[in-house]
């Protein structure tokens, strides 16, 4: 069973190493990031949340968001595909049954199987947590068909945590939540998102035709869907995608500062581009905002491990957050980089369109402070 410390300088290494060498060629070639995958696997990061009793390291939230920070500043394309297996492995330790993690805990700690969420659907949209496809019981048998708008890992990954509401509901947020593995009858992917950036997370739509499913691979009782979105996927999901965010800003930030300190002017008898006012302002910006991202996330993590009753709020925030930040971050490092950065040359470029991602992915940012709002006014969230 491998130790949380020798697991996360495994994951230091191998970002540094091979996701930093690889993330150029993922990024123009949209090529899924296997080799990067399977030397995290191998080295026990992809097992990093499977439970210690099943070989996995047992870790949680603060060092999930240490591990996809790391990759981040190296590959997001990457990162973005282990978040959605931590999130996928979360659910998995919390709600499969005993036959159905004793199936696939000890294969996740090896390293060896990959999973996902597929909740998106069209009818509802950056609102993940009201699927509008249904199980329907057909017979003994259960029943699902339904058009998943975007999957991270789609045909990539071995199995799928897939969102539908119950059979009979009411409402969008009667949900379970079911365990369908690569392979199963009626489970296709179908080509490629071609999003702006993160273009090696092969995000994809996938579609459900009749695929049928069953008690033993539904993921807590009948009906708890939703909560075991708001439960265990959404602080997972919003702590992951805010350090996506924050380590696509510290890397820009590194780059550009690099790039900033070695930039002269000839005409102007060498001097630098650093010795400017006006940048040494943008740059004082630039690490105000990432440092005031970092700091909203530490509090999250605090908040979240803690069990502050507050820590919600935090949750639902810390994304946002850190997506504006990496947002002003990324497009003011692009300023300063000038042709050199609209270029493609030193990776900037590849990290201001991956930036793009954290603000759109469902909760959008807007959806969020939706919530933080009414949340804050005392009103109901749904
Ligand atoms: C790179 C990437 C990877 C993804 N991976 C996955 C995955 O692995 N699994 C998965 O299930 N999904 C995934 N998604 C899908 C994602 O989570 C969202 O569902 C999707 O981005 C929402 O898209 P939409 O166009 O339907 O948004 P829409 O619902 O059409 O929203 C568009 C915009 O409308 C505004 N808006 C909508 N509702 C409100 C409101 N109530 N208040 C204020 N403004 C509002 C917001 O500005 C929002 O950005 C991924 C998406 C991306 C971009």
């Amino acid at each position: 069973m491998p130790e949380i410390q020798a697991v996360l300088a495994a994951n230091e290494k191998v970002s540094r190493e091979m996701l930093r060498a690889n993330a150029d060629q993922i990024d123009q070639t949209r090529q899924f990031p296997r080799e990067n995958l399977s030397a995290l696997g191998k080295s026990g990061v992809l097992g990093l949340l499977a439970p210690k009793q099943f070989g996995g390291a047992g870790a949680g939230l603060a060092e999930m968001s240490q591990v996809i920070e790391v990759q981040s500043q190296n590959c997001a394309s990457t990162a973005m595909v282990t978040l959605m297996h931590f999130c996928a492995t979360a659910v998995i330790a919390a709600k499969a049954s005993d036959a159905l993690k004793q199936e696939l805990l000890p294969a996740i700690a090896r390293g060896e199987h990959l999973s996902t969420l597929a909740f998106s659907e069209a009818g509802s949209g950056g609102h993940f947590y009201a699927p509008v496809s249904e199980v329907r019981r057909n017979g003994s048998q259960k029943k699902l068909s339904a058009q998943k708008s975007f999957v991270t890992s789609a045909g990539e990954a071995d199995s799928y945590v897939v969102s539908a509401r119950k059979a009979g509901a009411a409402g969008p947020t009667e949900s379970d939540l079911y365990l369908v593995l690569k392979g199963t009858s009626g489970f296709t992917a179908q080509g490629r998102f071609e999003g702006l950036g993160l273009a090696g997370n092969a995000s994809a739509p996938m579609t459900l035709a009749d695929v049928t499913i069953d008690d033993k691979t539904r993921l807590g009782p009948e009906g708890t869907g939703f909560q075991t979105m708001l439960e265990v996927v959404l602080p997972h999901f919003q702590i992951g995608v805010a350090s996506v965010s924050t380590g696509i800003a510290t890397a820009a930030f590194q780059t550009i500062t690099a790039r900033v300190g070695a930039r002269k002017y000839e005409h102007a008898g060498g001097v630098a581009l650093a010795s400017i006012p006006r940048v040494q302002f943008l740059v004082a910006e630039m690490a105000i905002e990432q440092d005031s991202a970092r700091a909203y996330l530490g509090e999250t993590i605090r908040r979240a491990l803690g069990g502050d009753p507050a820590a919600m709020l935090y949750v639902l925030g810390v994304k946002v957050k850190a997506a504006d930040a990496c947002l002003n971050v990324v497009s003011r490092a692009m300023t300063l980089g000038g042709g050199w950065a609209f270029g493609r040359r030193g990776g900037l470029e590849r990290m201001f369109r991956d930036a793009q991602a954290a603000a759109v992915m469902a909760p959008a940012s807007d959806v969020l402070k939706d919530f933080v709002g009414k949340a804050c006014l005392g009103l109901p969230l749904f």
